[in-house]
């Protein structure tokens, strides 16, 4: 397997039940998470460790949901962006943006975040289950009812097809 077809099949592995672990799944693409004391306006940073191996810092003063988002947000650049994280790293201020690697880039990273931490299938089957509005989502998937929000809207469609749920969108 190549590393791109590891690094899916690891993910995937950590999408089959909610919340999703996010801490594991970094530990599992031999991230190493570290928490650190950071000024406010820094979520967070990716960076080369050690023999191709990656460290995410995240700023302990966050809250957990935070946190947790932060992590997925730089898995996120890890999976589609690893070639940029140059030498100094990708720092993402306190709105997920880093100058170097730009705004298109950044909103990459928090989709992409937000479908590491509430993947369709777990959403569907959270849904099924009873979890019906974005705060219970967002306590089951362990995310910020704003993240749970977005994520909902977006994949509003999904629940579309069935009538009786549309009014809840
Ligand atoms: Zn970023």
């Amino acid at each position: 397997m190549s590393r791109d077809e590891i690094t899916v099949d690891i993910i995937d592995r950590f999408q089959r039940e909610y919340p999703v672990d996010i801490y594991g799944m970094a530990q599992a693409l031999k991230i190493r998470v570290v928490e650190q004391d950071l000024p406010d306006t820094i979520s967070g940073k990716i960076e080369h460790w050690w023999r191709g191996d990656f460290m995410i810092t995240v700023n302990s003063r966050h809250s957990r949901t935070r946190k947790r988002f932060t992590i997925a947000h730089e898995i996120a650049h890890y999976v589609l962006h690893r070639d940029l994280i140059g030498e100094d790293g990708i720092t993402d201020n306190a709105l997920y943006r880093d100058n170097r690697i730009g705004d298109i880039r950044e909103r990459q990273a928090n989709r992409y975040a937000a479908t590491l931490l509430m993947p369709k299938s777990l959403v569907r089957r959270a849904w099924n289950e009873g979890v019906n509005d974005h705060q219970a989502m967002a306590q089951a998937f362990d995310v910020s009812p704003a993240v749970a929000e977005i994520r909902l809207r977006e994949l509003g469609s999904v629940f579309w097809s069935r009538p009786q749920d549309t009014l809840l969108f």
